[in-house]
């Protein structure tokens, strides 16, 4: 039986396909030395001798030794060292290696073969006394602990010790002469902990190292791994053992890292960093400064290894090459040249910027390295937010005032504003700001779109400022609780620091950090790959992707980002403009049905210019826009002075005016009279919006010269009555405008799913419904009974402790509202087949939510414009 496999130098016998029995570990390197990569030589031994070894009472199989040694021999020879050899000692390490990794669950010794001979050998040949002693003292170190069972503080308090008589801080400020003394300590320690001396003959202890790595396949800790993660007992353990090599025996020995590609741009240059006669640990110590690889990427006074170690640079080009060839993928390559000699210690896929990921899935499919589908498989889709938002500058130095919710991506820096009054008066002086809130609402929009960015103190990642800042592309951090806010004083306190209106911070809302002063940012830059992978994208995908808009200009930014259609137009924030709130006000305060009337003609002035420039601007892809969603609380006047006003606008008593607005006031709005129960209470508000809907959808026709079929869309639907009332009052409106107009006109009237009530019973509101749109942001806050507005006081802990996977808001859970989804997908189906389904809440733009929709069959999902690039590729990730 071949127990022993060699890998490396001129005996390559293991494959890639071989870890049953060679252990993922021994598989990899057989499968690196296969393909021609020049890996330090080894061998392995099977996971087989490991079964025998445990059913033969912990004996080897009788053959075991001399393969054993024969191997050794094999990798001497292809080293050109002895183990043992007092002049030119060959060491090696031994790993363990199961078929799945089981990580830091066995045991590994490194630089065996060390002893007081051999070590002077090592002395010489690196000309590094100290690195030769430290060598020894780690590896007694190692082999006495793992091998030899003495606890490792053991060693380390002699360490200690030595360090403090010697009064040094670090262990490289010992020397070599007195790291031969601590040798001689650590192994005095040995004998009396085990009564054994500790081994000198490199034979003994490889046999030694070998039965520890077996043994520990047994140890608790891997029995307990195993049954945690179902691993079978009898698949075993294999043993590598490799030669190891050192970058630090003279001016011929090198090491370094180096990736296939540039990993910040993706360019297709070889990069990477070196140093001459150094260990692995000196180029990630920093103590001295690593040479770059090319003489192209080389600048004045520094030494390339293409022109230091030429025939070492030439051979790893070479190897560069193949490795793409071969994993299809940009590597990160460790290597070491060891007298002349080139040898690759591991090599991976390399971590990489969006930009670059970008760069090289789209050239790599360009020179038929891979497909089209696995570029688009390849790039994240949320790294796209990185390439499509200003960044910080990651060279700028920066002092974090406080951290919330990573609200809106992009970074910003600008002066302190407490007001959206305020934030355009600077805007207008081209004045840089940052709107800061403890929580913002409908009138805050205006002044939100004028800022740089908008940062509040309370509010979850589905809040009001959350989803309008990313609805317009606007950075924000929300729900920073640890700031406080004080609008009478006009101040922000937090961290001890006292900020006043005017002074400067800087936000990043990707990662929802708030920072003192202003931080230089850097300009997105996007290329012409990513139209390039947008295009294949759409190729691939089937879920369709609108956008939510309801202003022309986000409708354009929309559009250029490659939505096709609005799936949520929430016409409430059109209600807030100065010149037509007062109409609003007046319209709900007001008891009087004439003056009621006169409000609702002129805000039917507004809406219906309004949409007329939606359908424009959308020229005939689909639009769906929802009727008046928020409780009338939101559009009552505060204070004195706007109570005035409608008073004065209306010719009524303010007392009485007064007594409405307690009225209307409402402990729990976001449960109160909202939705559809308005359409119900106040009729004459949505007929309202539907005759100018009607009346717009049929003068765009007109004008873009293609039918338009409007998508109307009633709110917070929980019952099949209120939607069968509501459907009848608009269509009765519809026909009054078509009779009027002397036109047809097509149109669907559907409603929002958002309420568990309506998924329960979705296949009884499918009959009155032309289409459904899942509104997951208030089903999600239904569902869970977790307020979106106040989650994030707890929410956070809530997932930093494992009790939910992800914010829900963000990322939907799948396990609850999800079901009620894909409930009333599969309820609404059976009523009407086919029918038309799509998602617009906050879970439209995330790519793990876009594969569930994907999954359960929704027609297209809705996102705020900046994020539908990120929607097209995580749809087409899905959908492959
Ligand atoms: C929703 O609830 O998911 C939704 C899209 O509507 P809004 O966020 O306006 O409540
Ligand atoms: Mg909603």
């Amino acid at each position: 039986v071949q127990w022993v496999y060699c890998f490396g130098g001129t005996r390559n016998e293991g494959r890639a396909e071989m870890r049953n029995l060679l252990g993922g570990k021994g598989a990899n390197l057989a499968e690196m030395a296969s393909i021609g990569l020049p890996v330090p030589a080894g061998f392995t031994i099977t996971t087989e001798v490991c079964t025998a070894y445990y059913k033969n009472a912990c004996a080897y199989p009788d053959d075991l030794k001399a393969q054993v040694e024969n191997a050794l021999r094999h990798i001497e020879q292809a080293i050109g060292m002895g183990f043992g050899d007092k002049k030119n000692p060959l060491l090696v390490s031994v790993r363990s290696g199961a078929r799945v990794s089981m990580p830091g669950m066995m045991d590994t010794v490194l630089n065996l073969g060390l002893n007081d001979e051999t070590v002077e050998g090592l002395a010489n040949s690196s000309g590094d006394p100290r690195f030769a002693w430290d060598s020894y003292r780690r590896f007694i170190q190692m082999y006495g602990s793992v091998v030899m069972g003495v606890p490792h503080h053991r060693f380390e308090d002699i360490l200690e010790e030595a360090k403090h008589a010697l009064r040094v801080q670090d262990d490289t400020e010992i020397t070599a002469e007195q790291l031969r003394v601590l040798v001689k300590d650590y192994r005095a320690l040995v004998l009396g902990e085990t009564g054994k001396e500790f081994p000198t003959d490199p034979h003994v202890q490889l046999w030694g190292a070998i039965g520890a790595v077996f043994g520990s396949w047994m140890n608790p800790r891997a029995s307990t791994y195993r049954k945690l993660h179902d691993i079978p007992a009898e698949w075993g353990t294999a043993v590598s053992v490799q030669a190891m090599v050192f970058g630090n025996m003279g001016d011929d020995c090198a090491t370094g890292v180096c990736f296939t590609r540039d990993p910040s741009t993706g360019e297709n240059v070889f990069y990477g960093e070196y140093l001459v006669n150094a260990q692995g640990e000196d180029v990630v110590a920093g103590i001295r400064t690593p040479q770059p690889m090319a003489i192209a990427r080389a600048e004045d006074g520094q030494k390339p290894m293409e022109t230091v170690l030429p025939e070492a640079y030439a051979e790893l080009s070479r190897i560069r090459s193949l490795l793409e060839g071969h994993y299809r993928d940009m590597q990160d390559i460790e290597f070491t040249v060891q007298k002349n000699v080139l040898y690759i210690l591991q090599t991976r896929s390399g971590k990489r910027t969006a930009a670059a990921a970008l760069k090289v899935a789209i050239d790599m499919a360009h020179e038929g390295l891979i497909t089209q589908e696995e570029a688009i498989l390849r790039v994240p889709p949320s790294s796209l937010n990185q390439l499509l938002h200003p960044a910080l500058d990651p060279k700028a130095e920066r002092t974090q005032l406080a951290r919330g919710l990573p609200a809106s991506p992009g970074a910003a820096a600008g002066a302190i504003v407490f007001t959206a009054e305020d934030v355009e008066t600077h805007a207008a002086r081209d004045e840089d700001v940052i709107l800061v809130r403890i929580e913002t609402s409908p009138e805050d929009v205006h002044g939100m779109h004028a800022a740089k960015g908008v940062l509040t103190t309370r509010g979850g990642m589905t809040s009001h400022a959350a989803v309008v800042a990313r609805g317009m592309g606007r950075v924000c951090v929300a729900g920073a609780g640890g700031i406080q806010v004080d609008y009478k004083a006009k101040t922000v306190t937090a961290g001890g620091h006292v900020l006043k209106e005017g002074d400067w911070i800087t936000l990043d809302g990707g990662t929802g950090s708030v920072y003192l002063g202003r931080v230089a940012t850097i300009p997105p830059v996007l290329s012409g790959d990513f139209a390039t992978l947008m295009g294949w994208a759409d190729d691939a995908r089937r879920l369709r992707v609108r956008a939510n808009a309801e202003t022309i200009a986000d409708a354009e930014t929309a559009l250029s980002f490659g939505a096709e259609g609005i799936g949520l137009a929430r016409t409430e924030h059109m209600f807030f403009a100065p010149e037509r709130i007062g109409h609003v006000r007046q319209m709900i305060m007001t008891e009087n049905p004439a003056l009621r009337a006169r409000a609702i003609e002129a805000l039917q002035q507004f809406q219906r210019d309004d949409f007329i420039g939606l359908f424009r601007t959308m020229a005939g892809l689909p639009v769906t826009i929802r009727l008046l969603d928020p409780p009338l609380h939101e559009f009552l006047p505060h204070g004195e002075n706007e109570l005035a006003d409608v008073a004065a606008a209306l010719g009524e008593n303010i007392e009485v005016l007064r007594a409405r607005r307690d009225a209307l006031s409402e402990s729990n709005p976001m449960l109160g009279h909202r939705g559809c129960r308005l359409g119900i209470t106040a009729p004459e508000i949505y007929a309202m919006q539907v005759r100018a809907i009607a009346q717009a959808a049929i003068r765009a026709a007109e004008i873009v010269g293609k039918p338009i079929v409007p998508e109307i869309m009633i709110p917070l639907v929980a019952t099949e009555e209120e939607l069968k009332r509501t459907r009848a009052a608009a269509e009765e409106t519809i026909k009054a405008v078509i009779a009027e107009e002397g036109v047809e006109l097509k149109y669907d009237i559907g409603t929002m799913i958002e309420l568990p009530r309506a998924a329960l019973t979705a296949e009884h509101i499918a009959h009155e419904a032309d289409f459904f749109s899942f509104g997951t942001n208030d089903l999600t806050q239904t569902t869970l009974g977790l307020s979106r507005d106040d989650a994030a006081s707890f929410l956070p802990l809530y997932v930093e402790k494992g009790i939910l996977p992800r914010d829900p808001f963000v990322s939907i859970d799948q396990e609850g509202v999800g079901a009620l989804v894909r409930m009333g997908v599969t309820k609404g189906r059976t009523t009407r087949p086919g029918m038309k389904m799509g998602i617009c809440g906050e879970h439209g733009g995330d790519p793990d939510s876009i594969a569930f929709f994907e999954s359960i069959g929704l027609d297209y999902v809705s996102c705020s414009p900046f994020r539908v690039p990120v929607a097209r590729l995580a749809a087409a990730q899905a959908a492959l």
